[in-house]
């Protein structure tokens, strides 16, 4: 899952990548609002954290205009403490959630999970798929109830097709959610993380079809 932090504050910015990637999220950070929205309508996000006080484009411009423009990636916006009005501009500009300054880390990761996890049409947080089972909020990994250790790499990989089960996923998709803008991106370093995880996994459930990318079903059950 990649996200993308709009905050101006240079300290908590630096702070909520450091956090969001120890999480095991690919991040992006902007510094004012121009660069944000530009961001925000170029690159495919899994969700966007976006102050509204930001410079030379506020933030409910930006996300306003990301609405008009049809970009539909879950946002969730930072606000000052007790600005109601600023939480219903927000709201009316499309904004998904809100979290008041000064808030504590384990929120906003809490909020994102729940964010990331709908907008893919999952209502809990333990994501499952035949014998294997995703706890997003913990990171860990079960098959038939054992515990597979991935390194962030894989997880993120693991994580992006456990949020979208049964729908065939490209290489290019994947590049484009599990890595930031500056990692040096190779589509065929997919397949190798692919094969990485079919052998930790030691269970049939990521498919490929051929020339369109990956599937993860629930293993087909033997023929009766
Ligand atoms: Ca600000």
């Amino acid at each position: 899952m990649r996200l993308l932090v709009v905050e101006d504050d240079r300290d908590l910015n630096r702070q909520l990548v450091k956090a969001l990637t120890q999480a095991g999220y690919a991040v992006d950070a902007a510094f004012d609002g121009e660069e944000g929205q530009f961001l925000g309508e170029t690159e495919p996000y899994d969700a966007v954290i976006l102050d509204l006080g930001l410079p030379k484009i506020d933030g409910a411009s930006v996300l306003e205009s990301w609405r008009e423009a049809g970009r539909a990636m879950p946002v969730l916006v930072l606000t000052a403490r007790d600005a109601w009005s600023d939480k219903v501009k927000s709201f009316d500009a499309g904004a998904d959630d809100y979290v008041t300054k000064p808030f504590h880390i384990e929120e906003i990761l809490a909020r994102l999970r729940a964010l990331v996890r709908r907008a893919s049409g999952h209502a809990s947080s333990d994501l499952v798929c035949g014998p294997v089972r995703v706890d997003t909020r913990s990171g860990r990994v079960l098959v038939n109830g054992e515990a597979v250790r991935l390194t962030s790499h894989e997880y993120r990989l693991m994580s992006y097709l456990m949020h979208h089960v049964g729908r065939i996923i490209s290489r290019t998709e994947l590049v484009e959610h599990l890595y930031d803008q500056d990692f040096d991106r190779d589509s065929n370093t997919i397949e190798v993380f692919v094969g990485r995880l079919r052998k930790k996994l030691g269970i049939d459930v990521i498919k490929t079809i051929r020339g369109l990318g990956y599937v993860l079903e629930p293993p087909t059950p033997p023929a009766a």
